[in-house]
């Protein structure tokens, strides 16, 4: 059988498309080839009974300035918070100082979370998907057959499975479609130098999140957010990821350590992190219910080699060349990297979703 559209890519984006495709009487599939569907945006759920779970990759929205997310959450009804800001925030500038309090409410001014975490979008987009999804395919290699495009998945350890489809989008980020997938005939030169130039956006860092009974921090008048600047520091931006209910209180954190510094005190982090926390918050803080940590740079879904390297500034994308048709318009790229506006952000993804199924034309 052939396809109409194979999606590939399950993050926002590949499920964006998704949902605007399966409105028309076209037959889509969507592949990915982890586990879970939502790529960057994943979380981790307490092992209690109400199962709050806590955001490693995205957090936070900006639903005045971002009109399809916003969108989004409204059509799902999904309630959002502000980020919490109440109290002071601590800077620490050298190790042996200790950290300064400041106030500033306006620190994470118009970012918002999802009150039940970012997952809880992934879980409403696929309550409503009617298009077939294959998790844990990885794609390996497209074929131009004329009529359409011959897809061949890794499917855990089985043989490879070949999809037949119409026509095939890939949302993935530029820089692993270049890397990582092959393509009979080649894409040009030209194409998979600027794939390759293209930073995947948060792809080199790594987040922790450290789980507490309650916000102690809350009662010494502190906000739970804090920035680090000294050259040794485990973590450089620390927030408050409490969720509303005073049971889901959490700390989390960006560390500072460069990737591959990350990867030479890899046993270390996680004595790292509550030092730290400890040093800053005060007792308390040693004493966790839990410790998550997600090192994108180690994520091969996500990040390539060239990640390690984090880019000085917000990358600028939008590259229209990204965002061409081939293999006579059956062939069709995007994921946040290749929005013209946004790019690298939530917003970027829809974005660029959108984009996509105004190129196919339907
Ligand atoms: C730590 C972190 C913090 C962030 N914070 C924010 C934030 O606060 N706000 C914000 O707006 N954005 C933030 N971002 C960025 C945001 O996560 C991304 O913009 C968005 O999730 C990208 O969605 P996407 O669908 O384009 O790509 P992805 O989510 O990367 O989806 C691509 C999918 O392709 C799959 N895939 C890769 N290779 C293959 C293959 N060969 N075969 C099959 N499937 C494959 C992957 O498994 C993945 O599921 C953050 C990102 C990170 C990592």
């Amino acid at each position: 059988m052939t396809l109409d559209i194979a999606i590939v890519g399950g993050g926002i984006a590949g499920l964006s498309l998704a949902t605007a495709l399966a409105q028309t009487d076209r037959e889509v599939a969507i592949f990915d080839a982890r586990d879970y569907f939502g790529g960057r945006i994943c979380a981790f759920s307490s092992n209690e009974a109400e199962q709050i779970s806590f955001d490693l990759g995205p957090s936070w929205v900006w639903p005045e300035d971002q009109p399809l997310l916003a969108a989004l959450l409204r059509k799902h009804d999904l309630p959002t918070m502000e980020q919490p800001c109440e109290g002071a925030n601590l800077y620490q500038a050298s190790a042996n100082a200790a950290a300064q309090r400041f106030v500033d409410p306006s620190i994470y001014a118009g970012a918002y979370r999802l009150r039940d975490g970012l997952d809880a979008l992934v879980s409403a987009m696929l309550e409503t998907l009617p298009a077939a999804r294959h998790s844990k395919h990885r794609l390996l290699s497209l074929q131009n057959r004329d009529t359409h495009i011959a897809l061949e998945f890794e499917v855990n350890e089985s043989a490879p499975r070949t999809v037949l489809a119409k026509q095939v989008a890939l949302l993935l980020p530029p820089r692993l479609v270049a890397q990582s997938l092959q393509f009979d005939p080649a894409l040009s030169p030209r194409i998979l130098r600027l794939m390759r130039e293209t930073p995947t956006w948060m792809a080199g860092h790594a987040k922790v999140v450290a789980h507490y009974p309650t916000a102690f921090w809350r009662e010494q008048g502190l906000s739970g957010n804090a920035f680090c600047s000294y050259p040794e520091a485990t973590l450089g931006e620390i927030y408050d990821a409490s969720h509303s209910a005073i049971k889901s209180a959490a700390l989390a954190g960006f560390f500072a350590l460069s990737a591959a510094q990350r990867e030479r005190l890899r046993g270390e982090l996680e004595g790292r992190v509550i030092a730290q926390l400890t040093h800053l918050f005060g007792a308390p803080a040693a004493e966790p219910k839990r410790v998550v940590i997600k090192d994108w740079a180690r994520d091969t879904l996500t990040a390539t080699p060239q990640d390690w390297q984090i880019p000085a500034a917000h990358p600028v994308y939008g590259n229209r060349y990204l965002r061409l048709a081939h293999w006579e318009d059956k062939l069709y790229f995007g994921g946040s990297e290749t929005a013209q506006r946004f790019g690298g952000y939530l917003e970027g993804a829809l974005q660029s979703a959108q984009t996509v199924y105004r190129q196919m034309q339907l």
